[in-house]
């Protein structure tokens, strides 16, 4: 199997933009540094990483006679935002199980946002006092998560199951086995190669996919995955994992290199969810270098990093940097607390 031979419905508007960030490469002395835009992905709800991880669920969904879609995130999440989303403009149901994954005071946190879009898209939100937790695995001890399929079972639906960002899926690192092929056809576009990618990454197919797909193109590159969960250990394996899955399902035809698989550490805090220093400056500087907007739980996180990396040299000034923003925003309604000045 190859991935092409995977059915994939669209969602996204087609191959997400390249652009330089022109005033921040210069302002860091080196290293070209461009963006490739999931943020503005999508029509649907203002897209992000996992519309285009559903591209490659949705038929399956639709192939077992799915009547709703059943996720789980934090309050915040982006992923159920999506999902909503996506089950909206297919006409089915979305069940969304809400846990508390951040302790974060704000008082509107479960009001504005992401919870907010989905509730106006006809989502069913279950709030739900449980914490951080990534893997499927764990659901599958979680008594609201199987009290939500039952429930839909009980009223005559057909629920599909959608772990925790879509990633410990069969099919959760496809969508970006496909942006590694995206990237390739826009680098020839563009008469650029970029060496170094850097990619946020916490349920891990994101960052998983694009190892999986970069690995079939065996060209010198490095893809940089930053932790924004604060449980490093998890993040690894949960990457390591589901790109070893992936590869093995689009017919690499080899092992992946322990090379290949670089997660880092150093830019999530303390917590999942709660910015440090490192990422409220990265968020200031992307803004107002750029006029780009990144968010507090994941992008700053990222940039935090590829801002040090630059500075440190760790990238070299010579490089070509292609910085995966994933979506986000919304969140950011929520915690306007660390934005007053
Ligand atoms: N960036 C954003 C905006 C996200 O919503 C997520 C989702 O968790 C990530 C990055 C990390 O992606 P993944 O969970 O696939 O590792």
């Amino acid at each position: 199997m190859s991935l092409s031979d995977f059915p994939r419905y669209p969602l996204t508007f087609g191959p997400s933009p390249i652009h330089p960030l022109k005033r921040l490469s210069e302002h860091l002395g080196g290293a070209a540094i461009w963006a490739k835009r999931e943020d503005c992905n999508s029509g649907l709800a203002f897209g992000g990483n996992k519309t285009r991880k559903l591209e490659y669920l949705v038929p399956d969904a639709l192939a077992q006679g799915a009547t709703h879609l059943v996720t789980i995130g934090g309050v915040q999440s982006n992923h159920t935002r999506q999902v909503a989303a996506v089950a909206a403009s297919l006409g089915l149901g979305a069940k969304l199980v809400q846990e508390s994954w951040v302790d974060w005071p704000d008082a509107v946190n479960d009001r504005v946002g992401n919870i907010l879009l989905s509730r106006i898209m006809g989502a069913d939100v279950e709030l739900v006092d449980a914490g951080f937790g990534i893997a499927f695995t764990d659901l599958q001890s979680k008594e609201s998560w199987e009290n939500a399929l039952e429930e839909i079972r009980a009223a005559g639906g057909t629920p599909y199951a959608i772990p925790a960002g879509a990633s410990d899926h069969p099919l959760g690192g496809l969508g970006f086995a496909n942006w590694a092929d995206e990237v390739r056809r826009q680098e020839e576009q563009l008469g650029v190669f970029f060496d170094t990618v850097v990619v946020c990454s916490v349920t891990g197919s994101t960052h998983a996919g694009m190892i999986a797909g970069f690995a079939g193109q065996d060209r010198p590159r490095r893809v940089l995955g930053i932790d924004a969960s604060a449980k490093i250990d998890e993040t690894r394996a949960q990457v390591e994992k589901i790109a070893r899955a992936t590869a093995a399902t689009i017919g690499l035809g080899r092992e992946l290199r322990d090379d290949e698989i670089t997660v880092l550490e150093g830019w999530a805090g303390e917590y999942y969810g709660i910015p440090v220093q490192s990422t409220l400056d990265a968020i200031r500087l992307t803004g107002r270098l750029e006029g780009v907007i990144l968010d507090p739980v994941y992008e700053g996180k990222s940039m935090a990093a590829l801002i040090d990396l630059v500075r440190s040299n760790d990238i070299p000034r010579t490089s070509n940097v292609l910085y995966a923003h994933l979506g986000g925003q919304l969140a950011l309604n929520a915690y306007s607390a660390l934005f007053k000045s």
